[in-house]
Parts: C-alpha cells; sequence; structure tokens
C-alpha cells in the first residue's frame, strides 16, 4: 500500500485519504507518495489508445489504494469531475503553421477555460467524494492569481460538503477572472478581494499558511486547502504529460520535447512525475516571465525570492515555485528527505537557497528554462494571428517564445507547447498586442459574455487586516451554519 509522507521528513506517514484532505502535512512539508511506480514501456504501449479519462483511471490507480476507493467509484467520479469540459477528449492540439513541428496543447477546455480545471475537477470531487462518506464538512480557503479561485469556486458551488472562501490581489487579476468567482450564485463561494497586495498571490498564501499554523482554528472551523500544495492535483495533471505523449509519437522512446508557463511549478511537477514514471520526454521547458522564480533554479542554482513584477502573463506572476520540492524528492534519490526540507526551512527563514553542483546536475537533467518579456510576448500574439488567425493566450506566448528561444538546445523534436488559458480570459492584453480596436471572434468565449450579465457577490478587505478579518468572519459564518 502507498503511503504518502512529507518533504520536510517530520510527519507520520498517513493513507491517500488523509493525505488529499489535509493539504499541508502537519510540519509545513508538501505529502508526496513513499514510492513512485514505474511504468515499462510495454505497459505504455498499451496504454497509448487509452481516451483521457480511461487513462487518467490507470494512473491514478497506482496512487490509490483500492481499499480507500473501489475501481468502480474512482471512474464514476472521473466521469463526474469532467462532464463540464467543453472537448470529450478534456485537451486538444492546434499544430502551429509557423512554426515548424511545435503544436500548441490547449488545457483550457475546462468549464473556467484554463488548466486549473483538469487538477480541481478532479480534486474537488475527491474531497467531496470522502467528506460524504464521513458525514462531515470542510472550509476550503484557498488563494489565486487569476486561474485557481474560478476553478475552485465552480467545483465547490453547491457542494454539500464544502464552504469555499477565494481571496484573490484585488488589481491583479481582469475582470473576467473575477466576474467568473464573483457571478456564483449558490450560497456555499465566497469571494474575497484583498487590496493592497504588493506581492500579488504570494501576499495571500502567507496569511493563508499563518492561519493554517494555528492548529486550533483550524481544528474549529475543519480548514483544508485545494491549492497546488494538494497531491491530488499534482497527480492529476501528470495524466496531460502521458496523453501529449502518446498523441504526437508512434512508438514509445521517441524524443518528445514540452515547454510550459510556469510559476508555482505545479504543472511542471506533473511532468516531473510522468519521467519519473518513465515517460521519456525529452526536455522540459519551464517557461517564466519576467518573474524568473524558475529560470533561476534553471539557470543559476539559486532559489531566490525577488520582488513581483506584474507582466501580461498575470496567472504567472508567481515568487515561490512551491512544487519544485516535490521535484526534488522525485530526482534525488541519494538525498535524505530531511534535506529536502531543511531547504525548504532555509528558503521559508531567508527568501533564498544555493544549490551544490552536484544537487544542481541532479535537478536539471532534462530541463530547460528561459524568461521572457511583455513586449515578445505581445509581438508573438500579433504575430501568429496575423500569419495564421489563431489566437495564443498571454501564458501560451510565453511558452511559445520560450520554444523560439531555445532552438539550438533543441534537436528538431517535435514540440509542443502547452497553453494553460483561453485568450477569453484576458480581452485587455490580447487587443493590445493586437493593435486592433475589436477582439476576434475567437477571443471571446460565451460563459464569459454571460458572466457580464450578472450581479457580483464578493467581500472585500485591505492586506493589512485580512488575517483578523478573515478569522472573523469565517467564524461567524461556521456558527450560522451550525445554528
Ligand atoms: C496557474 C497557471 C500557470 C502556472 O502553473 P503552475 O502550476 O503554478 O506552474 C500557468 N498558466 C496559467 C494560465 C495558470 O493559470
Amino acid at each position: 500500500m502507498i503511503k504518502y509522507i512529507s518533504t520536510k521528513g517530520q510527519s507520520p506517514a498517513v493513507d491517500f485519504e488523509s493525505a488529499i484532505l489535509a493539504g499541508f502535512a502537519p510540519d509545513g512539508g508538501l505529502y508526496v507518495p513513499d514510492r513512485i511506480p514505474e511504468i515499462a514501456s510495454t505497459q505504455l504501449e498499451e496504454w497509448r489508445h487509452l481516451s483521457y479519462l480511461d487513462l487518467a483511471f490507470e494512473i491514478l490507480s497506482l496512487y490509490i489504494d483500492r481499499s480507500v476507493m473501489p475501481a468502480t467509484d474512482l471512474r464514476e467520479l472521473l466521469q463526474t469531475a469532467y462532464a463540464a469540459f467543453e472537448a470529450e477528449e478534456i485537451i486538444t492540439f492546434h499544430p502551429l503553421a509557423s512554426s515548424a513541428n511545435t503544436q500548441v496543447v490547449e488545457l483550457f477546455h475546462g468549464p473556467t477555460l484554463s488548466f486549473k480545471d483538469i487538477g480541481m475537477a478532479f480534486l474537488v470531487h475527491l474531497f467531496h467524494y470522502f467528506l460524504a462518506r464521513r458525514k462531515e464538512y470542510r472550509t476550503l480557503l484557498v488563494a489565486t492569481t487569476g486561474d485557481t479561485g474560478p476553478a475552485a469556486a465552480y467545483f465547490s458551488a453547491g457542494k454539500s460538503t464544502l464552504d469555499a472562501w477565494v481571496l484573490y490581489p484585488d488589481d491583479k487579476i481582469t475582470e473576467m477572472q473575477e466576474r467568473q468567482m464573483t457571478t456564483l450564485p449558490h450560497a456555499n463561494v465566497h469571494p474575497v478581494a484583498v487590496t493592497h497586495c504588493p506581492e500579488g498571490g504570494d501576499d495571500l498564501d502567507a496569511v493563508i499558511a499563518r492561519i493554517f499554523a494555528d492548529k486550533s482554528f483550524k481544528a474549529q472551523l475543519n480548514i483544508s486547502s485545494v491549492n497546488s500544495i494538494n497531491w491530488g492535483r499534482i497527480m492529476m495533471q501528470s495524466v496531460h504529460y502521458f496523453y501529449a505523449y502518446f498523441q504526437t509519437t508512434t512508438r514509445i522512446g521517441e524524443p518528445v520535447s514540452m515547454a510550459v508557463p510556469s510559476g508555482g511549478f505545479g504543472n511542471l511537477c506533473g511532468g516531473s512525475l510522468a519521467r519519473k514514471m518513465g515517460l521519456p520526454i525529452r526536455k522540459l521547458i519551464a517557461a517564466n516571465n519576467k518573474n524568473a522564480c524558475l529560470h533561476r533554479i534553471f539557470s543559476e542554482r539559486k532559489m531566490q525570492k525577488e520582488e513581483l513584477y506584474e507582466t501580461l502573463s498575470s496567472a504567472i506572476d508567481i515568487l515561490v515555485p512551491i512544487n519544485f520540492w516535490r521535484h526534488l524528492y522525485f530526482v534525488l534519490d541519494d538525498t535524505p528527505i530531511d534535506e529536502i526540507g531543511n531547504w525548504q526551512d532555509t528558503f521559508e527563514k531567508t527568501g533564498e537557497v544555493i544549490f551544490s553542483e552536484e544537487i544542481f546536475a541532479a535537478y536539471a537533467n532534462g530541463f530547460l528554462s528561459h524568461c521572457t518579456t511583455d513586449s515578445e510576448v505581445a509581438g508573438l500574439i500579433k504575430a501568429v494571428f496575423e500569419e495564421e488567425a489563431y489566437l495564443l493566450d498571454p501564458h501560451a506566448a510565453v511558452a511559445l517564445a520560450a520554444i523560439d528561444a531555445l532552438q539550438d538546445k533543441l534537436e528538431g523534436e517535435p514540440l509542443l507547447c502547452f497553453a494553460t488559458a483561453h485568450p477569453a480570459k484576458f480581452p485587455e492584453v490580447v487587443q493590445a498586442a493586437l493593435g486592433k480596436s475589436e477582439l476576434p471572434v475567437s477571443g471571446g468565449h460565451p460563459s464569459i459574455e454571460a458572466a457580464k450579465q450578472y450581479c457580483e457577490k464578493v467581500y472585500r478587505c485591505d492586506n493589512s487586516y485580512l488575517e483578523s478579518a478573515l478569522r472573523t468572519i469565517m467564524e461567524r459564518r461556521w456558527e450560522m451554519e451550525r445554528e
């Protein structure tokens, strides 16, 4: 039976259900499986023709003990969770005419139009499944840089086991993203617009971490988290790497490289996991904007928190690539887990860790990285649209910019450019990049249009008193619910 241990190494091993419902491990580390299953290439061959959800079933089954969740329940959960996706195959492929051997992988066909739907659909349904079985109830507390929040709100909405508090930095997300959270009519979703967050989503994460550290308050309100520290999202996010590889190759072993617009390293962590399981991805490309938190790790051996820059690709304006700790656990076979915990503690205290040459060689193997400017992003959106009438969102453009810049390190293998959001979530950026007075039709989406016509429901709070204000309102709401 697979057990889950903490990347800080100071928490007892737990089963899958406990790891999911806890979010963070009690020592502040991230839960990881105590061993990673390896998939033989014959098995990979057999998986090649599976549908997305059948493939997800096979992969997830390796991490979920049948005694925790029977096979029929897992299949049913997957069917329910992904019913709201507009593409039956979940993710789709778009070959680019202007870049030889490059395909865009569209990861944004879920109900809130970003790749966050992929992990969140599964995780929130899983929470609901476990809680309904235990006859329990949880308060969810999550922060967003624009896309996690809408996905968490959408999937929690109306679920009787969940009450969801969704925090966002007021002026750092788009109006479309905000409306995806504030126009839901459900009584169990509470969006909180937070003003004055110089570090964006990272400011909100800090408040959440403090609330989580108050064990008695956390226990009193049954608080948990569906942010990307939750193992359930990472595990599910490995599936699209397998699926994309199978769709792009004719046999296992052919080289394919994948560029991923990244911030928190949650998406790439799924790629790192897939590779650890045996998927022969040639290069994983960490594509950053000016907030080069991952580029520093993969080019300078340095994890370092700097000031936050606001960019056109706002969903990756992130300073702390929290899931990088999991990647270290996957690849550093000979390093005791306590050592990873030490780095994590050092980073939390000082905002900086410098890795040795040897550790760097191990973790950077199979990775490339690049950071891109806003003007390159805008230029690419315009160029690709003019050449082939295909509209990139600003995050896909960050990934494509990395592919362009790294050509001399690539070897002509098929390249996959991950598109993590629908351009309709960023109409102002797209329109300005195109230099047009109107958005092209492909820059809109019916769900975004519909949300423009609904009332908004939102709490508003200043970052300087967020923690106490949240405690008060969450507690009052909890007491009302219990009456
Ligand atoms: C969250 C997000 C990302 C970054 O994903 P990480 O897992 O944090 O690296 C990229 N693009 C979009 C559109 C996102 O919403």
